[in-house]
């Protein structure tokens, strides 16, 4: 209902107006009925009394003349003008009956027939009363008035009379008053009425223009302010209202204007700050895309620094190692060989070195991800352990492993970096243990469903570690003594790397020792079980090789392809291949590799990835789309002196077979080969 609030203010003012007319009609109705009952009743109480006494008067009056005349005939027997006067009694007017009675009670006579009773009685009760009466006696009943006087004469009362007056008349004429009085009353009583029903409709019509007006007198203003409040609503704040009023509606309106006025403030206030919080966030955006741009692209750069370092260090590195590793096979003189061997512990040295920084870098960049691979955990640890048996029994340092019969041995991970943690925790222990043991062990510590929490730990009885400094031992090139990089040598970033390679592996790294009493590295590695999924291709897990394969163990002749730009890589990998008594074609681009392919077949190409006109991911399509129509597949593996995570997952999905990084080893040469190549060249594998 639309503005019910009027109407409902109309409804109770005309509902008030409306009980009060009809409340104070009712009482005037009332009382008027009442008074006008009381003043008739009154009236015609006077009335009937004063016939009343007029009648008993005049009776009285009437009887008392009887009786006076009636004591001399009485006394003197003469009943004859005892029955005259009774006679002229009853003629009088409601004259009912005349009785003269002897003080016996014995009726004379009664004014009727011819002359005088004898033997009748009075017996009734008035009668009776009549007779013992000594004085004048009115009696009403039965419409009768009935007055007796006795009869005296000398003192002696000689009988009594008797008039019986009818009131028939008087009742008629009270009965007659009455009703006068009664019409009387009614016709004073609908007047009344009349006046109240005009005065009721009068005032009735007065109370509904009274409400109307005080209605709309209220409603409008709030209609208006309601109005008002809905344009505020709306956002309209340029409009001022102001009703003209004294009273609260008044009041209420110039508070609202007053609000009104506040909050237009207040939202311009907020939408000046809006639009500057705008502007920052879009000056700020800029910025911080600019900022964001800048960084990426230096880090863009520092990602391209680090491969080409990684290829320009690792390129004469290979050199260095490969050549080295020629010379020592060439049997050179006992001191020469002391040099080679010497040229080539450095090299190492040099290389572990720059594998670190390489590391530690990508891993700040968060370049590095960990491998998904199958690989057997109780052979990783072993082939790490095999790494540090020359150097511990050099010692004289016992070097014991374990690991515990609950643990599985299948698991999906990255075995090399998980390795490269032991290395550099079991380096560290033979580094500063001058005598006694070095245990590698590994526990247990949680599973659930495919998880698997492994807990291992590298003790040693070395000059262990000062508190204060394990405080910060697993942070960047720290080292617990200054002049530790003199006596042992490191850069300070195999625990650095551990740390981070740990939390990679969701797991912890932590350090538990006493100063000269030994120290023990303990870190857990997340690893997930393996399913059923068939192993992977074997991991090219750094394995030292003191011993050189023959000729013989590395099968028949082979066709290679080597397709490498660099002068002195050529010539490290040519000899190396040549060692081995396989034939070696050099290509020194791609293009040259692909034409030399078209020319004459190869039992195996080792491609170069970073080359001029043609790299080798090109070269090595386009020799896979030369393949297309032979149906041939020769085993292509990359050389490369990138050493980042991922990259065999590259070189397989494009095309090449297996990848071997510089510096490369004679050993690790030959055994990639020999696993492509199991059979020898006339194998039916290699064409299938
Ligand atoms: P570095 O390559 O210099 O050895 P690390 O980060 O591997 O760098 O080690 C940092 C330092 O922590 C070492 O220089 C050495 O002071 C201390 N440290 C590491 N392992 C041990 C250990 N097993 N016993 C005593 N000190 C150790």
């Amino acid at each position: 209902m639309k503005y019910s609030l009027q109407h409902r203010y109309i409804a109770t003012v005309f509902a008030l107006v409306l009980g009060a007319v009809l409340a104070l009609g009712g009482v005037f109705f009332i009382t008027l009925r009442s008074v006008t009952r009381s003043i008739t009743h009154q009236s015609i109480d006077t009335s009937r009394e004063l016939m009343l006494d007029q009648l008993r008067d005049r009776g009285a009056l009437m009887v008392n003349l009887l009786a006076d005349n009636l004591a001399a005939p009485l006394s003197h027997a003469d009943l004859k003008t005892v029955h005259q006067l009774g006679v002229s009694a009853l003629k009088q007017q409601n004259v009912q009956y005349f009785q003269v009675f002897t003080p016996t009670g014995e009726i004379l006579d009664n004014g009727l027939g011819n002359g005088p009773l004898s033997g009748k009685r009075l017996t009734d009760r008035v009668s009776e009363q009549a007779v013992a009466a000594n004085a004048t006696l009115v009696q009403i009943e039965n419409e009768v008035m009935d007055v007796s006087m006795p009869i005296f004469v000398n003192n002696t009362r000689i009988g009594g009379v008797r008039v019986g007056f009818s009131m028939k008349e008087l009742n008629r004429e009270m009965e007659e008053r009455i009703s006068s009085f009664h019409d009387l009353g009614h016709a004073k009583r609908d007047e009344a009425l009349t006046m109240l029903f005009v005065l009721s409709a009068c005032f009735i019509t007065i109370g509904i223009i009274l409400a109307y007006f005080l209605a709309r007198n209220m409603s409008n203003p709030v209609l208006e302010l309601a109005h008002y409040a809905q344009r505020i609503g709306q956002g309209d704040f340029g409009f001022r209202f102001s009703l003209k009023r004294k009273d609260e509606l008044g009041l209420l309106s110039r508070t609202m204007n007053e609000m009104a006025l506040q909050i237009n403030e207040k939202n311009k206030a907020l939408l000046d700050a809006h639009t500057l919080l705008e502007k920052r966030v879009v000056d700020r955006t800029r910025e911080l895309m600019l900022a964001k741009n800048k960084a990426e692209a230096a880090n863009r750069a520092k990602s391209n620094f680090l491969a080409n370092m990684s290829h320009e260090i690792r390129t004469p590195m290979n050199g260095v190692i490969g050549m080295t590793q020629l010379a020592l096979l060439a049997s050179p003189p006992p001191e020469q060989r002391e040099y080679l061997e010497l040229i080539e512990k450095s090299s190492y040295r040099l290389l572990t070195v720059v594998n670190d920084i390489l590391d530690f870098s990508k891993i700040e960049a968060n370049k590095l991800e960990l491998a998904r691979e199958r690989f057997a955990l109780r052979e990783t640890i072993a082939t790490t352990i095999r790494e540090f048996s020359f150097k511990a029994k050099e010692k004289g340092i016992a070097l014991e492993w374990s690991v515990a019969d609950e643990i599985p041995d299948d698991f999906m991970g990255d075995a090399g970096r998980l390795s490269q943690i032991l290395i550099n925790l079991i380096g560290n222990a033979i580094k500063f243990t001058p005598a006694g043991t070095i245990s590698v062990r590994a526990e247990k510590e949680y599973t659930e469903l495919d998880e698997f929490v492994v807990h291992f730990s590298v003790s040693d009885t070395g000059i262990g570690i000062s508190p204060e400094y394990q405080v910060s031992i697993f942070e960047a090139f720290s080292q617990a003594d200054e002049s530790h990089s003199r006596q042992y040598e490191g850069t300070g970033l195999g625990l650095a790397i551990c740390a981070r390679l740990v939390s990679l592996m969701n797991g912890q790294i932590w350090v538990e020792s006493a100063e000269g009493q030994g120290a023990v590295f303990h870190f857990t590695a997340l690893l997930k079980k393996a399913g059923d999924e068939p192993p992977a291709l074997e991991e090219d897990v750094t394995q030292p090789q003191s011993t050189e394969p023959t000729q013989d163990q590395l099968g028949p002749q082979l066709e290679i392809l080597l397709a490498e730009d660099n002068l002195v890589n050529q010539k490290v990998a040519g000899k190396m291949l040549e060692r081995s008594g396989h034939k070696v074609t050099i290509a020194v681009n791609g293009q040259e590799a692909v034409a030399a392919f078209a020319r004459q077949p190869f039992d195996l190409v080792l491609m170069d990835i970073q080359m001029p006109v043609m790299d080798g991911f090109e070269a090595t399509q386009a020799i896979r789309d030369q393949e297309k129509d032979s149906g041939k597949h020769t085993p292509i593996i990359a050389l490369t002196a990138h050493a980042i995570s991922g990259y065999r997952e590259k070189c397989l999905a494009l095309g090449l077979d297996d990848y071997l990084s510089k510096p490369m080893k004679i050993a690790d040469l030959n055994a990639k080969i020999a696993e492509h190549l199991p059979q020898g060249p006339d194998s039916p594998e290699k064409t299938a």
